[in-house]
């Protein structure tokens, strides 16, 4: 997905000055953001109280949506700089193609990963024939100064390893949980899963206290470390855990995502993770003049165009709330 917003803002995210090294449970609100005319979502992340989990910088909860008959997700090709994008589903699928020929449907429990390298262009789309509901969330994931310039990649895997106990069953995305490990590549330590709960469950993952860690609430009545969470919103946890406890009032959803803290400072802007208002600002003039990002074959419609650069540049730094 493409961040839609028109007055993006330039925000300076990463480093370890404001990562609580002990466990913390900070609850965050979601901004809705319009992603062209039909399709709301809410924006966890990068948010006002906090910017980065391990190296995840950017999760939208959209849905579930009824699109019976609608056009659904319609997001046109558009450029990414230093990420990797994850398409993750509960419901519906998502026709993505990209500048290296790819392809594909990503469907509900599969991982889309796209690399973006130095450069990549995409689209997203609900293909024409769709299930009646869309619901799924979309994030990125900062890449590490080593791995900025990988060359860009789009990586599917329908069948990823899951931990099953009797009320939850856990769905690896991305790094290792509880001993089984996604194949997708990562470029930095971090974890994704997604966790399905029975009702009633009562039960505890086993975290990593080096990482930092916060869980979206996809469905369902839950609670995390003893507060209820509501579906779009995200409960911050901190580092310094060994496990989490989780509680389950109905059948119910959730992400976890967590990560060691990020130690380079990143700025973001629109589409693009870069390290100073340079990169931001060569990736938009080589994007709205058609080099460097490749083509998307195949989208029935026109390449999304970059908004303006905001008038005042911003060095990366720490301790940016
Ligand atoms: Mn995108």
């Amino acid at each position: 997905m493409s961040n839609l917003d028109r007055q993006a803002t330039l925000s300076v995210c990463g480093g370890r000055g404001f990562v609580p090294g002990e466990p913390v449970r900070e609850l965050l609100s979601p901004r809705k953001v319009q992603l062209g005319e039909s399709t709301e979502v809410r924006r966890l992340l990068p948010n006002l109280g906090r910017r980065m989990i391990g190296a995840w910088a950017f999760v939208d909860h959209y849905g579930p949506d009824d699109i019976a008959g609608e056009p659904g997700m319609q997001v046109p090709p558009h450029p990414h700089m230093g990420l990797q994008t994850v398409s993750w589903l509960h419901e519906g699928e998502v026709l993505h193609r990209d500048s290296t020929g790819s392809r594909q449907t990503v469907r509900p429990g599969e991982l889309g990963l796209m690399t973006s390298g130095g450069a990549i262009s995409h689209s997203e789309e609900s293909p024409a024939e769709h299930a009646r509901y869309l619901h799924g969330a979309q994030l990125w994931i900062a890449l590490p100064e080593a791995h900025r310039t990988v060359e860009p990649h789009f990586q599917h895997h329908a069948d990823l390893p899951t931990v099953r106990a009797p009320v939850l069953t856990a769905t690896v995305i991305l790094g290792e949980l509880d001993g089984a490990l996604s194949p997708g590549t990562t470029y930095s330590p971090l974890v994704g899963a997604d966790l399905d709960l029975t009702a009633g469950a009562e039960t505890a993952l086993p975290l990593d206290p080096d990482f930092e860690y916060a869980v979206l609430a996809m469905s369902g009545e839950a609670s995390v470390d003893g507060v209820p969470v509501q579906p779009g919103s995200m409960l911050y946890l901190g580092c310094g855990r060994t496990e989490l406890p989780l509680r389950a009032v109905s059948d119910a959803g959730l992400m976890l995502l967590g990560g060691e803290p990020f130690a380079e400072e990143i700025v973001m802007w629109w589409n693009f993770i870069g390290r100073s208002n340079e990169d931001i600002a060569q990736a938009r003039s080589d994007w709205m003049t058609g080099s460097r990002f490749g083509e998307v074959k195949g989208y029935d419609g026109d390449p999304l165009p970059a908004p303006e650069l905001p008038p005042v540049p911003l060095k990366p730094r720490g301790r940016v709330r």
